[in-house]
């Protein structure tokens, strides 16, 4: 019997709302696991990223590209995956980490490390060294690799999620609705 298609999912700059709508496919996870298997998600297995499959069939990735961390790992799962879906506003347009682009890098770490009321850091030593580092802005995936597939949503609705994929899986065209895409 033929190989079932492999799916992965990826968070870079996102809150991980997305995955749990993902997790929150319900009953209709018998549909797409009939088609396909879950090969690599940070919620749902644990497998190191040197371990990800070369041969993914679908890649679902939450978040956009804040830091060069998650532009490193778009760029390798990219390579990686037939056919990316960009998953909810933040992998779409930024979303809510893009307002980290009313202020400069510096600034921001600023806020984080020295300013922050949460914070007891007397020197003001914002570390450099095995962070990630912000990049300038925060990009939208499409700027940043391929996106075969957009569906915004803040976090997105699963059903719209478990319809695509079963489409997608089945050969049949992907169609989104074209009113609210947000699970509430
Ligand atoms: Fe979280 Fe919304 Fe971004 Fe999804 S789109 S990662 S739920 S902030």
């Amino acid at each position: 019997m033929a190989d079932k298609p492999k799916i992965g999912t990826m968070w870079l700059a996102g809150c991980s709302g997305c995955h749990l709508s993902i997790a929150d496919i319900h009953e209709a996870i018998i549909d797409v696991m009939g088609l396909a298997d879950f090969e690599f998600s940070p919620v749902l297995m644990d497998v190191k990223y040197d371990e990800v499959p070369d041969d993914l069939d679908v890649l679902i990735i939450e978040g956009g590209i804040r830091n060069d961390e998650n532009r490193e790992l778009a760029e390798m799962l990219r390579k990686k995956a037939k056919f990316v879906i960009a998953y909810g506003v933040c992998a779409v347009y930024g979303g809510i980490p893009g307002l980290g682009n009313l202020h400069t890098a510096d600034e921001l770490a600023q806020e984080a490390y020295v300013n922050s009321a949460s914070t007891y850091n007397e020197e003001g030593i914002i570390p450099n060294e095995d962070i990630p580092h912000l990049e300038s802005r925060v990009r939208p995936l499409s700027d940043v690799i391929d996106v075969d597939l957009s569906i915004p949503g803040c976090p997105t609705r699963s059903d719209v999620l478990a319809e695509a994929l079963v489409a997608l899986l089945t050969g049949e065209a992907v169609s989104l609705p074209t009113t609210n895409l947000c699970e509430v």
